[in-house]
């Protein structure tokens, strides 16, 4: 298992509990907007050892586990890791690109994560873009599906510019946004999701695409128009700053 950072706890990554963090190394998207470069590009391995020990010694307070990246669905050693917090009695969240459905089955059939997050690229038609790399749609719509039979979830779009064909960089669109929402509804036969949409924050020399460090946050004005129509189709979506 791959950790490249560690967060020893916050209350905000694991809603509802105080939560440990393990960001993996390595993704197999390139996001444009993505901030997690330096786990991206040759991270340090340190092993899982040292934060299972630490988890050991927050034992009386740290009530669940985050395992985000990177994408975290791409470690050989992702089960058994998560069956070690498992044996501390620690909740476990997932966050996700949806790239590997076959893992996200075999943690769901197994109850091994109580909390997935998956990350949905914008509209569907947009993904090589948004994700930066091509050939994952199937999986990214099989995914879905999964994660809405954990036992909590989230979807989630980070409204960022995206490089267009035409060498234009502009922010999502309601229409796009209204697109993806759409999509989430249509692949899972459901709309009672939470379904949250977030702000783009510009990073100097931090985003993988360093073109998009020159944009600003996504404006408010926008995040309420997408708001306002997402709403229709999926009434459980909430802003996130
Ligand atoms: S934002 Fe994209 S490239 Fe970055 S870790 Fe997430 S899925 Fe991978």
């Amino acid at each position: 298992m791959k950790i490249g950072a560690t967060l020893g706890f916050n209350l905000i990554d694991y809603p509802g509990k105080i939560a440990a963090v393990a960001f993996t190394t390595g993704c197999n998207y390139l996001c444009p907007h993505c901030h997690a470069a330096p786990l991206l590009r040759n991270a340090p391995d340190l092993g899982s050892e040292g934060f299972l020990q630490y988890l050991d010694t927050v034992k009386d307070w740290v009530n669940g586990v985050v395992i985000c990246g990177g994408e975290p669905t791409l470690q050989p050693n992702l089960v058994p890791f998560i069956g070690k917090l498992r044996d501390r009695d620690l909740c476990v969240k997932l966050d996700t690109n949806g790239s590997n459905p076959k893992v996200l089955e075999r943690l769901l059939g197994e109850g091994l994560v109580d909390y997935v997050a998956m990350d949905v690229k914008g509209p569907r038609f947009l993904w090589p873009a948004t994700a930066g790399v091509e050939g994952h749609e199937e999986a990214m719509a099989e995914s879905m599906k999964l994660v809405a039979k954990f036992p909590e979830y989230e979807f989630r779009t980070t409204v960022a510019p995206v490089p267009r064909g035409d060498g234009e960089i502009t922010f999502l669109t309601v229409h796009e946004m209204a697109a993806a929402a759409k999509l989430i509804a249509a692949a899972t036969g459901g709309a009672a999701h939470k379904y949250y949409v977030q702000k783009f924050v510009p990073r100097k020399n931090g985003l993988l695409d360093a073109r998009l460090e020159a944009f600003p946050e996504t404006p408010v004005t926008l995040l309420q128009e997408i708001h306002k129509e997402v709403l229709k189709y999926l009434p459980n979506t909430q802003l996130r700053g």
